[in-house]
């Protein structure tokens, strides 16, 4: 298959892409928060195509991309008022929710459950196709499954070059993090992955929420979740990680003292000179974690590479965007944290 490279900018753009999605196609598309490999979300063929082209496991659900709050009601039943109330504050953005599913939703893409995740993406050209195709997009990050996901329209290609039918570049991604996803289908909200709006930004809307174990902790294969995607084994690079904990020179001294040629350290910008001769590679700045959350996964790809041994790496500390990217750290470390201040005792 030869795979189409549209400009975001291009004013032929939407147009092409939603044709592609009416007849059943991929898109790859771009949000503020990671690119998605898109289709039409009612289709369980083309449905189908994504998982295929992934190579994600099938009760691992999509979320359904659309248009604006209006479009809720069409796929979802139940709807609390709080669903509305934050849609009107952080739609179009990178908030994801949960609500029970109507019946028009296809299995396939709800990966076998009643609930389907909805969410309205920050990104013109995006809103744009979904109005144009006149269906909601389908669309899980557009990485190869359990890869870092994809924040350039050059990530995608490399992981699907020739295999979808187009790629719609759009720049880098803002955000650089997948939505936070907010489940409001139980009794009492609760949080299914953190992302870009943060932890304090939902409690201002819901009051108090609560955690899902899977953003904190390591869940086993059988494990029965809220959060089904969030049991497999996430953006990690070939290379095992591990996050060295403690202040900047605890953590130096932890991790030069166990580096050997071949790993590679993956710091603040702040700490580069720390590393000399120890190959490291920054990811964005400590002081602006938005910058962080940015540059993760572009780094992670850098990293994944056969012939890295070890990857030592500094996680920034705290709430907001910076609770997102430690969860998404700490997932490809397969949460192995070493904290270098005990042990320097
Ligand atoms: P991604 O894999 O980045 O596309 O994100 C999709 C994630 O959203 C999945 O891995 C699930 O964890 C979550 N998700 C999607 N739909 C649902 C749902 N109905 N209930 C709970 N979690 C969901
Ligand atoms: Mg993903």
């Amino acid at each position: 298959m030869n795979t189409l490279y549209l400009s975001a900018e291009d004013p032929k753009t939407p147009a092409i892409a939603a044709n592609i999605i009416m007849q059943g196609g991929l898109v790859a598309i771009p949000t503020e928060t990671v690119y998605g490999l898109g289709a039409n979300g009612l289709d369980e063929t083309a449905v189908a195509k994504i998982f295929e082209a992934k190579g994600r496991p099938q009760d691992n659900p999509l979320i359904l991309h659309i248009s604006g709050p209006e479009q809720i009601e069409l796929f979802c039943h139940h709807i609390p008022q709080s669903a509305y109330d934050l849609a009107e504050k952080f739609w179009p953005g990178p908030l994801t929710m949960v609500l029970p599913a109507r019946s028009i939703v296809p299995k396939r893409t709800t990966g076998n459950l009643d609930t389907v995740a909805v969410r309205c993406p920050d990104s013109d050209v995006t809103r744009e196709i979904i109005r144009l195709s006149g269906v909601p997009l389908a669309a899980p990050s557009a990485n190869i499954s359990g890869k870092p996901s994809t924040t350039t329209a050059k990530h995608v290609k490399y992981d699907h070059d020739g295999r979808i039918d187009a790629i719609v570049d759009g720049g880098p991604c803002r955000v650089g993090v997948e939505s936070t996803i907010i489940d409001l289908s139980g009794e009492r909200p609760r949080l299914l992955r953190p992302g870009g709006i943060t932890p304090e930004q939902l409690s201002e809307v819901l009051g108090e929420i609560e955690v899902d174990k899977a953003v904190t902790s390591q869940l086993g294969k059988d494990d029965v979740v809220r959060a089904p995607g969030m049991k497999y084994r996430h953006y990690a690079p070939t290379a095992p990680v591990v996050i060295v904990s403690g202040s900047r020179e605890a953590a130096a001294q932890y991790i030069r003292a166990h580096f050997t040629p071949g790993d590679r350290v993956l710091c603040f910008e702040e700490e580069l000179s720390l590393y000399e001769g120890c190959d490291p590679l920054s990811y964005g700045m400590e002081a602006d974690v938005n910058t962080l959350s940015a540059g993760l996964f572009a780094a992670l790809r850098e990293l994944d590479d056969a012939s890295i041994h070890q990857v030592y790496a500094r996680c920034p500390v705290g709430g907001g965007v910076a609770y997102a990217v430690q969860n998404r750290l700490k997932k490809a470390a397969a949460f192995h944290v070493v904290d270098a201040e005990e042990e320097a005792k």
